[in-house]
């Protein structure tokens, strides 16, 4: 979404003409362009080792199973948020993990970038986020995965790419 109001000094924006971009948000008072600014996020494929199975978890308050998933911190690269965010949840280690694909979450503004991962072991050691979690064949995965979400495209895309059992 693109910015107003200056996120340095509160100025109000005026578009201005910029070689390469066309007409960007400038501030007069700070002398410069805004480009939009937005969070990211990770969200993980989760395998067990064997790579059968995919781990969904609920959160507290949530009915419905979603992918493990946290923003990135500022100065981090998104491979090792994707490493700190399943040792956080899950207490657990990956083995190998690559980037699947992305999609924007329009209502919290935040570009998430979906990875699968293979978990070193299936003994997890949750943390208070969690509050239960399954693991779910590729069958199972796409009929409990909450609907209509980022995360059920993930996931669907992830399975009709057999990318499931290699
Ligand atoms: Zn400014």
């Amino acid at each position: 979404m693109e910015l107003d109001f200056c996120p340095v000094c509160g100025t109000k924006l005026y578009k201005r003409y910029l070689e390469h971009e066309g007409e960007i948000p400038y501030c007069e008072s700070c002398g410069d362009f805004r480009f939009p600014i937005f969070s990211t996020a990770v969200s993980m494929i989760t395998l067990s080792p064997d790579r059968s199975k995919m781990l969904f978890l609920k959160q507290y308050g949530n009915n419905f199973f979603v992918l493990p998933a946290g923003y990135v911190n500022k100065g981090e690269s998104a491979e090792q948020a994707v490493k700190r965010e399943i040792a956080e949840e899950l207490g657990v280690s990956v083995k190998e993990f690559w980037f699947n694909r992305s999609g924007y979450f329009e209502k919290s503004q935040t570009l998430i970038l979906n990875f699968t991962a293979v978990l070193e072991s299936e003994e997890l050691n949750t943390n208070y986020e969690v509050d239960s979690f399954g693991w779910f064949s590729p069958d199972e995965a796409v009929l409990n995965i909450k609907p209509n979400s980022l995360a059920s495209q993930f996931v669907k895309s992830f399975i009709d790419n057999n990318e499931v059992i290699k």
